[in-house]
C-alpha cells in the first residue's frame, strides 16, 4: 500500500524543522549551538536546561523489544491524545476527508476531527458493543481516511471481535487505527501490534497512562510500518516528549515486574467488585470488561451519580452515550477505595430501595 497516496497532498513537499540536535548529533565538548543556559536554572541546576532528545532514542530502545517490534516502527507522543492528533493531520483534508468512529466510544477521536474540520461517519457498535460491520462496509464507499477502533473498547470495557477487525483490514484501503490503551489488562494476545508488519495501514495505539499508572508524565506511543512512523517524526513539534518524561519513563520501563504486578491487582479487585456490585438491587446489568473500569446500568444513573458524589465519590456518568442509557462507568480503585465505594452503594440501596 503507497502510504504517501493517504498522506494530505499539501504535506508531501514539507521540510521538517531542524533542530540543533538534528544537525549535530554525537560526542563534543561544548554545546553552543541551541541558545541554552549552560549555567543550568534555579531549581535542579545542572537537570533540564538542555533540549530532550527529539528523537527518544533511548527510550525507543527499550520499548521496542518489549513490544517486539523494530525501533522504527514506534513513535512517541505527548500522550495518546497528540498521537490522535497528529494522525487526523496527517492524513484528513479539511473540509473534505472522512473519519469513521463508532460510538460509543472515547472522545478525543471526533473532538480532534472536529477542530481540523475533518468530517465524521458515526457507525454505533451493536448493542453487544461490536463493530457494526455491513454499516462500516456502506460507508467504507465514502472513501474515509481512517477508521478508529478501540480495543477495549472505552466505556464498555470489551474487545472487539477479531474477526471482524480482519474483514476491515481485508477491504479496507484507508488507515486502520486500533486504539489499545487498555490492552495491558487483557492478555496480551489480544492486541494488534504484530500484525502491523503485514499491514501497512494498520496503526496500533497505546498509552502509558493507564495500566503504567504514568497518565502524568504523558506518553503515548503508536506502533506502525515505519512509513507511517516518518510521517508523524515529520509533522510532530520537535520536542513533543520532555527531558523528565523520558527520563522517568525509561526508569519505569526497567522496573516492569511492578506493572504486572499492579494489573493482575486491578484484574482480581474487578472480579471482586462485579461480585459485590451484582448483589445489590439497583444494579441492572454489568457488561464484561477487559479493562480496568466496570460499565455499569443501574435504575437511575444520574440520581446513583449524585449521590455518590454527595459522598466524595467520583465516577463517570455514562448514560448520555449511544446503547449506555443509565450507565456509569467505575474506575477500579485499589480495595480499600473500592470498599468505601461498595459502602456508599449500600446506603444508596436502604435509602432508594
Ligand atoms: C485513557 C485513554 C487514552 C489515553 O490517552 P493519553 O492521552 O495517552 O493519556 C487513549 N485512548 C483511550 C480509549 C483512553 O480511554
Amino acid at each position: 500500500m503507497n502510504i504517501d497516496k493517504l498522506v494530505q497532498p499539501h504535506l508531501l513537499n514539507l521540510k521538517p524543522y531542524l533542530s540543533a540536535r538534528d544537525e549535530f548529533q554525537g560526542e563534543a565538548h561544548l554545546f553552543l549551538d541551541a541558545n541554552e543556559n549552560a549555567y543550568g536554572n534555579s531549581i535542579y541546576s545542572k537537570a533540564w536546561h538542555r533540549y530532550p532528545d527529539p528523537h527518544q532514542k533511548a527510550l525507543k530502545q527499550k520499548i521496542a523489544p518489549l513490544k517486539g517490534v523494530r525501533e522504527e516502527q514506534i513513535f512517541l507522543g505527548n500522550g495518546s491524545d497528540e498521537s490522535i492528533d497528529l494522525l487526523i493531520r496527517l492524513f484528513c483534508q479539511p473540509n473534505q476527508d472522512y473519519i469513521i468512529v463508532c460510538p460509543p466510544t472515547y472522545g478525543m477521536y471526533e473532538v480532534s476531527a472536529k477542530i481540523q474540520n475533518v468530517k465524521i461517519i458515526k457507525i454505533p457498535l451493536t448493542e453487544s458493543f461490536q463493530l457494526d460491520l455491513p454499516a462500516i462496509q456502506l460507508a467504507i464507499h465514502q472513501q474515509p481516511k481512517i477508521i478508529f477502533i478501540c480495543s477495549p473498547n472505552n466505556p464498555s470495557g470489551n474487545l472487539i471481535d477479531k474477526e471482524s477487525i480482519k474483514e476491515i483490514l481485508k477491504t479496507f484501503k484507508g488507515i486502520v487505527a486500533i486504539d489499545e490503551a487498555y490492552i495491558d489488562f487483557a492478555s496480551p494476545a489480544n492486541s494488534w501490534i504484530q500484525q502491523i508488519s503485514e499491514h501497512s495501514n494498520l496503526i496500533v495505539i497505546q498509552t502509558f497512562s493507564k495500566a503504567w499508572g504514568l497518565a502524568g508524565l504523558r506518553l503515548g506511543t503508536i506502533y506502525a510500518h515505519q512509513k507511517i512512523i516518518d510521517w508523524l517524526d515529520k509533522i510532530k513539534p520537535p520536542y513533543n516528549i520532555n527531558e523528565f518524561t523520558q527520563n522517568q519513563a525509561l526508569n519505569a520501563l526497567t522496573q516492569n515486574n511492578k506493572v504486572t504486578e499492579y494489573i493482575s491487582k486491578i484484574n482480581q479487585q474487578k472480579t471482586a467488585l462485579q461480585t459485590k456490585l451484582s448483589e445489590l438491587s439497583f444494579v441492572q446489568k454489568i457488561y464484561p470488561s477487559d479493562a480496568n473500569f466496570l460499565l455499569v446500568q443501574v435504575i437511575d444513573a444520574p440520581q446513583l451519580y449524585h449521590f455518590l458524589l454527595q459522598h466524595k465519590i467520583v465516577v463517570r456518568n455514562r448514560s448520555q452515550q449511544i446503547g449506555c442509557q443509565n450507565c456509569l462507568r467505575i474506575t477500579i480503585g485499589t480495595e480499600q477505595e473500592n470498599n468505601l465505594l461498595i459502602e456508599a452503594l449500600k446506603k444508596f440501596e436502604i435509602k432508594f430501595t
